[in-house]
């Protein structure tokens, strides 16, 4: 058995928070053979919500649990942090304009950036799932100067399941058989889920659908608004798929993807036709803790427009949030 390892996790009293805690800390994440002590960070009018949290915790008598930090002070549960989860983030209110949604959240993930910088462990590996994620995983990155760039990450696994099962229910296949499918840009409708490389058992995915119409029409609509879909069917928002997608994301990065292909929003470069230095989801593989991006794709046009729509939308965003980077 290892060391324990203490991972963050802010916004630890809401829903999606309560869904992801308990799993982590069962060793669903980082392995049965791996201890974790819980740092749960909440904003000072909830953060008494988390002594109640904690006594599930305890009641749950996890092996793989060795303490539980419950605090509103983020250098305090940012301390000697290797894994930092941040799922708090203000919700849009009503007649809310989006660049107000960037810049209250903005200050919210300065400060964050600032405390991870001043008290995480320097290697901490950092996952946005707040929203705007990517723009607010950028702005983390900008403000923390003790911790590499590339370990700040926004979640689009949730977007990458999804469109798995979509793809396996249509070619009535295992999600397991797809590989080489992945997500590009922003966690948001915009988003560019790319079948043109993906393979089911080894044959290219769009021969075995062969139905382009049900690619444009169904599939990238389905995928791109499913949070709003499950909002309306569930009168909440989604939570248990969308801690299991930050869940994978953290495991698959800490302990490899086994050379298949995942999606991760990643700083940015200037390949694919892409622009340097944003957070921007690409299709990579995670082996010894470290994310590669997939290189030398052939791009087709449809590809490219799709890829710089969502592009377009993260350089507007960057640039509501400039005096923050
Ligand atoms: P949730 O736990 O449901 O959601 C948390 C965040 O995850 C939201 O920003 C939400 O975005 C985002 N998210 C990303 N992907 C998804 C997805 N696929 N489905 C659903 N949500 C997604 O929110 P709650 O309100 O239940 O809990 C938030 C907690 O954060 C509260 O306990 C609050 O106190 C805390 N908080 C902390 C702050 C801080 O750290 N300073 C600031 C504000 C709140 P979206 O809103 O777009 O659904």
């Amino acid at each position: 058995t290892k060391p324990p390892v203490r991972v963050a996790v802010t916004g630890a009293a809401g829903a999606i928070g309560y869904a992801l805690i308990f799993r982590v800390a069962s060793g669903q994440m980082l392995g049965a053979d791996h201890p974790v002590i819980l740092h749960l960070i909440e904003v000072p009018q909830v953060e008494a919500n988390l002594k109640g949290v904690k006594m599930e915790l305890d009641d749950c008598a996890f092996p793989t649990l060795k303490g539980v930090v419950c605090t509103s002070d983020l250098e305090v549960g940012f301390g000697d942090c290797e894994y930092a989860m941040l799922v708090g983030a203000k919700p849009r209110g009503p007649g809310m304009e989006r660049s107000d949604l960037l810049k209250d959240n903005g200050k919210i993930f300065t400060g964050q950036g600032k405390a991870l910088s001043a008290a995480a462990k320097p290697s901490c590996k950092v996952l946005v799932v707040g929203n705007p994620a990517n723009t607010n995983a950028l702005i983390a990155a900008h403000n923390s100067k003790n911790i590499p760039f590339e370990n700040f990450t926004a979640m689009t696994r949730l977007d990458h399941n999804r469109a798995l099962t979509q793809i396996a229910q249509k070619a009535k296949c295992d999600v397991e058989d797809i590989d080489k499918f992945c997500v590009w840009g922003n966690h948001s409708p915009t988003m560019y889920p790319d079948l043109s490389h993906a393979t089911i058992k080894g044959t290219p995915a769009k021969q075995v659908i062969n139905d382009e119409s049900w690619i444009k029409n169904e599939f990238y609509p389905t995928v791109q608004k499913r949070g709003a879909a499950v909002i309306d069917a569930r009168k909440a928002s989604s939570a248990a798929s969308a801690a299991n997608g930050a869940l994978e994301h953290i495991r698959d990065w800490a302990l490899g993807t086994g050379g298949k292909w995942t999606s991760m929003g990643v700083v940015s470069d200037d390949t694919y036709g892409l622009q340097k230095g944003l957070i921007y989801s690409y299709p990579v593989t995670c082996a010894n803790g470290v994310w590669t991006k997939v290189t030398g794709l052939p791009v087709d046009q449809h590809s490219h427009d799709m890829m710089q729509h969502t592009l377009n939308e993260l350089v507007q965003e960057r640039d509501m949030v400039k005096d923050m980077l």
